[in-house]
């Protein structure tokens, strides 16, 4: 088999996501044979550094040999069971352990991020109308997003996926986010939201929020004064504070979860993406006793939360995240990261003069560089992306924001391959 012949009865039968199928007349698509640690090698025998973790998922890259190991136990015991009414020994580990990291009480599982942002705010309107307050609006921060089903796609504010579909889409109310990085323009933002909340709060059931990077909105970045202040504002006005931890959570960004910065205890925390290492689909929503007791009472009071997902729980998902987390109990993960981010830190710096470059930014493991003068139609990430591809880095810009966002297992000469294969790609293209 080859990349050609792959390719080819592909484009037969499928339809590829976030992708107008038409560019691949042109643009190669990639079958991947295989792949270990950072490495993806096509049909062709070319290998390529997973720059951005397979879409942020990977965490301690591919094949694993623990995560392999632990996904294969569990198959070979119990590869799944319905959950309502069931339980399993790996679900009840993950989620001791995921109150343990994150002093939470609960966890609701599903089974894919956009699916527990939707959980989240069904939770959150629900809990409001239990109580009997009917609140049925939820506040977001603009250039936010959280994923692409109607709900999700209602909260989020990326034009380029939620234009299309705005008349259909339900009415929710944004906020500005912080508008750089700095702690005046939090003090800034915060003073809009205030206003906001003074006038709505009433009728807000929650605010949901990427803290401190929103990710798919171009890697932009804001203070952590802006979350510790956001969250206070909210709970004065009654309007409970959602964290969607999807991308950000897992040590991205320096902390196991991105809030913990802000020295706050959010009602609900949505996660997936890292959760399982980047193996398997899984997510989870936790929240406290204080909402889970708003729904516990007699059946014929009608108040139970009657959300499913045939996968939720998915035993060999669990195992798969369980193993994920041994793997940040036995390798100090975090502060092996943070060496990694000093080094991107560095890098960094010879990107900051060039002509065609607006803002260079990074937060832990995520380092992101903004790029100025080019015309949306040359569409430069595509550029940069092919360029970096040939030379055996896989990237994937937004638009003109270049990033990248590499599994933990990525070694400082492999960083350097990266950072030098970008530098190259903008200082040839500019
Ligand atoms: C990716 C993402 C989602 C959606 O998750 P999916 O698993 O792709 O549905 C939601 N919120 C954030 C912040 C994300 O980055």
């Amino acid at each position: 088999m080859t990349n050609q012949e792959l390719m080819a009865r592909d484009l037969a039968h499928i339809w590829h996501p976030c992708t107008q199928m038409k560019d691949h007349e042109t643009i190669p698509i990639i079958p991947i044979k295989r792949a270990k640690g950072v490495y993806l090698y096509d049909f062709d025998g070319n290998a390529y550094i997973d720059g951005i973790s397979s879409w942020w998922v990977n965490l301690f890259g591919h094949a694993n040999p623990y995560i392999n190991a632990k996904i294969k136990e569990q198959v070979e015991t119990l590869e799944h069971v319905i959950f309502a009414g069931f339980t399993h020994e790996p679900i009840v580990r993950l989620s001791e352990r995921l109150c343990a990291l994150t002093g939470m009480d609960k966890c609701f599982y599903a089974d894919n991020g956009s699916s527990a942002v939707e959980v989240a705010l069904k939770m959150a309107f629900h809990y409001h109308k239990n109580r009997g307050e009917r609140r049925p609006y939820f506040l977001s921060l603009t250039n936010s997003y959280h994923g692409e089903t109607l709900g999700a796609l209602a909260v989020g504010d990326v034009a380029l996926y939620k234009e299309t579909y705005r008349e259909i889409l339900i009415t929710t109310l944004q906020t500005p986010v912080p508008k750089d990085r700095s702690q005046e323009s939090a003090i800034q933002a915060l003073e809009v939201l205030e206003e906001i909340l003074k006038e709505r709060g009433y009728e807000i059931s929650a605010m949901i929020v990427e803290p401190l990077v929103q990710c798919a909105g171009s890697m932009h970045m804001y203070h952590p004064l802006y979350l510790t202040k956001a969250r206070e504002l909210c709970q004065q006005y009654g309007v409970l504070f959602i964290v969607d931890e999807i991308a950000v959570g897992f040590g991205r960004t320096g902390t196991m979860f991105a809030y913990e910065q802000a020295g706050i205890r959010p009602d609900f925390i949505c996660l997936s993406k890292g959760l399982t290492g980047g193996y398997l689909p899984l997510a989870v929503v936790l929240t406290t006793n204080e909402i889970y007791g708003a729904f516990y009472c007699d059946y014929l009071e009608y108040k139970a939360f009657l959300h499913s997902h045939s996968y939720t729980g998915n035993a060999t998902a669990c195992a798969a995240a369980n193993a994920t987390l041994d793997i940040f109990e036995s390798e100090n993960v975090l502060e092996r990261n943070r060496i990694k981010a000093e080094h991107i830190a560095a890098r960094l710096e010879a990107f900051r003069d060039l002509p065609n470059v607006a803002d260079v930014r990074q937060r832990g493991m995520i380092a992101a560089i903004e790029l100025k003068g080019y015309d949306p139609r040359e569409r430069i990430g595509l550029q940069i992306n092919q360029f970096c591809l040939k030379e055996g880095i896989f990237i994937r810009p937004l638009g003109n924001v270049v990033y990248t966002m590499p599994p933990y297992v990525i070694e400082t000469d492999e960083l350097d391959r990266i950072f030098d294969t970008i530098f190259k790609a903008m200082t040839t293209k500019a």
